[in-house]
């Protein structure tokens, strides 16, 4: 295909792809890298990354490598392309030596449009020798924050990707990723060699989301509440910390008429490839899963996330919550979480292996991500800001909607830290907050804690208030946890000035967790998402959808891989009768309109 220009940029997203018009700033992407220059993406999830290096690579001479972490989707992926009648392939371990040699030729015949390679293998002398014996249009570095050794998703092999810079200066490079704080951004400039390429920064926003962070009472099932309450029949992905907690919230839900899968590392690899399938696949399955679940997960129609345990940092929050709501469509992110949280998560960073640097950046995004969850402000405007970005309370999360109401906790924080002082920093929550409301207890007798002077002063107020008050105090840095002495609450410096009274505290006000109401009213209606479709038009969707499950297992594909929920409901509301009435639906490029144009339009017709 010819050089870059904008125009036929533009007419293969809209034959190709189906879609009238770039997003964003992927326009300017789109030219500069088909030009030949460099880029470093960074974009939330859902935005459209893939096509800023889809396009490029189909408009340049040579094949466009795509280098992934994510082994288990590439079928997925190439798939989803040949779909659209993109030449696609993968090279990876899955694949057998003759399918691998059959690959390879392609490429070095310029058969391909792209070929997805993970990093390990791209690194092997004999596919660098491929690419170097090929004509290859671009590098595309995808998930191009495992390269942060702070981060979560670490990758010691994406730390070598600078050797393509070296191997082929010529070839222009585009690193994507979704979760970028200001460190992680230096980080993969830094060590891709990437310091010239020219940064676009999307906003991060996802307005589609709400995001709700709620007390922890009885997780599980509060989270069953909000299932029921909210998501019936959706798909969505529940974390949990452990893998044993991932078991048995699955199972629990199961029980209660929620089908869910389970997810995580220590699982025997072939269920777990089996359960991500029908993850995928199928309609409406809940995740359980650790977060080795998830990364490069394209399923557009995921309609919550939810958190059960905090998670170790806000990149980790905003990239696994990122996963709801692709497709625009309104989403969940829930979240319950409690004191026990604050103090395992510390715990597990205390007794980490790793060095002291480390640990302190650790603490740090721990900090932060406490900060998020005691905010008496709006949590996107925290989000947001935490990765650098300016905004107004959005109207669409739990703190906008139902502000909490704050008080002047001074004197409250004053009789915690000073119980904490009496006890000689040596007890834990429980112990402090039995000593606070003068409960009679065996350990109390022993330490002849009764006879303190703030022995019972805290009696005014519940055990799960004061734990309120604790978590927040830690949030604020007043208080620590140290998991080398039992938990022990310990001040730091900042709580002298409120210890004197030198300084006033605002505290969120305690609010018993309340049981959400089920509201389901008929058995397939959705409460949450509103579809705003007709009756007709609705009968359309669901029969579309029925024939989408269809086509999907006959093809062997995702089913969102046919059509995304967006682009049937355009079809239901535009009721095409000819080629040309589906041909202007977005989402229909000319391979699909092919495919699948008659199928659809004779469908339609039954309607009319
Ligand atoms: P990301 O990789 O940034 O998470 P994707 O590349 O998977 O996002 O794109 C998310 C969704 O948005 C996909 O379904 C894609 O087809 C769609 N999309 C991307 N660009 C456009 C566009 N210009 N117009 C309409 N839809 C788009
Ligand atoms: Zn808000």
């Amino acid at each position: 295909m010819g050089n870059s220009s904008g125009s036929t940029a533009l007419h293969l997203l809209q034959t190709v792809f189906g879609y009238p018009a770039f997003r964003g700033q992927q326009a300017a992407i789109v030219d500069l890298v088909s030009g030949g220059g460099d880029a470093l993406v960074l974009m939330p999830t859902g935005a459209g990354k893939s096509l800023c290096y889809q396009i490029p690579a189909m408009l340049r001479d040579g094949v466009g490598v795509v280098v992934s972490p994510l082994i288990a989707l590439m079928q997925d992926q190439v798939d989803a392309l040949a779909e659209v009648g993109v030449r696609a392939a993968f090279l990876n371990s899955t694949q057998s030596f003759d399918e691998a040699m059959r690959i390879e030729r392609m490429v070095r015949n310029g058969e391909l449009d792209l070929v997805y390679v993970a990093p390990e293998r791209l690194l092997t002398p004999r596919c660098l020798a491929l690419f170097e014996a090929s004509n290859i249009a671009l590098f595309a570095i995808d998930e191009a924050h495992c390269v942060s050794q702070w981060g979560h998703d670490f990758r010691p092999e994406y730390i070598k990707l600078s050797i393509l810079h070296e191997r082929f200066p010529d070839v222009p490079r585009i690193a994507l990723t979704a979760t970028a704080d200001q460190q992680t951004r230096a980080e993969i400039a830094q060590r891709l060699q990437l310091e010239s390429a020219e940064m676009f920064v999307s906003s991060f926003d996802r307005p589609n989301i709400r995001y709700q962070i709620v007390e922890k009472a009885n997780g599980r099932k509060q989270l069953l509440d909000f299932i029921e309450s909210e998501h019936a029949g959706d798909a969505g992905i529940v974390y949990c910390l452990s893998r044993k907690k991932v078991e048995e919230t699955a199972a629990f839900l199961n029980e209660h008429g929620v089908a869910a899968l389970a997810y995580h590392a220590g699982m025997e690899l072939a269920v777990r490839s089996k359960n991500q399938s029908r993850f995928l696949r199928e309609d409406s399955i809940v995740m359980v899963a650790t977060i080795a679940f998830g990364m490069g997960i394209d399923k557009p129609d995921v309609r919550f996330v939810a958190h059960l345990d905090l998670p170790k940092s806000i990149e980790g929050y905003y990239q696994e919550t990122g996963r709801a709501g692709r497709d625009g469509q309104p989403a969940n992110a829930w979240m319950s979480y409690g004191l026990q949280d604050v103090v395992q998560q510390r715990r597990m960073i205390d007794e980490s292996e790793a060095d002291e640097a480390y640990k302190r950046v650790q603490g740090q995004k721990l900090d932060a991500m406490l900060g998020l969850c005691e905010t008496l402000g709006c949590r996107r405007v925290r989000l947001l800001d935490y990765f650098g970005q300016t905004s107004a309370a959005c109207g669409n999360c739990d703190t906008c909607q139902s502000p909490p109401v704050s008080f002047d906790g001074s004197v409250v924080v004053q009789k915690l830290l000073s119980t904490i002082y009496r006890v000689d920093q040596r007890f834990g929550a429980v112990h402090v907050i039995e000593v606070l409301r003068g409960i009679d207890t065996e350990k109390i007798r022993q330490w002849r804690h009764e006879q303190l002077s703030t022995f019972g002063i805290g009696a005014d107020r519940s055990e799960a208030e004061w734990r309120a008050v604790l978590r927040q105090v830690i949030a604020l840095g007043l208080v620590q946890v140290d998991s080398d002495a039992y938990n022990a609450l310990k001040l730091t410096d900042a709580a002298r000035p409120i210890l004197r009274g030198e300084q006033t505290i605002l505290l969120r006000r305690y609010e018993k967790p309340v049981k959400q109401k089920v509201s389901r009213s008929g058995s397939k209606t959705k409460g949450y998402v509103e579809t705003g479709l007709s009756e007709l038009e609705q009968q359309i969707f669901d029969k579309l959808r029925w024939w989408r499950v269809e086509t999907a297992r006959k093809h062997n594909v995702p089913a969102y891989v046919i059509f995304h929920d967006a682009t049937m409901r355009d079809i239901a509301k535009a009721r095409p009768l000819s080629l040309a009435q589906m041909r202007s639906i977005a989402g229909v490029g000319e391979k699909k309109l092919e495919t699948y144009g008659d199928e659809i339009v004779t469908l339609i017709g039954e309607f009319s």
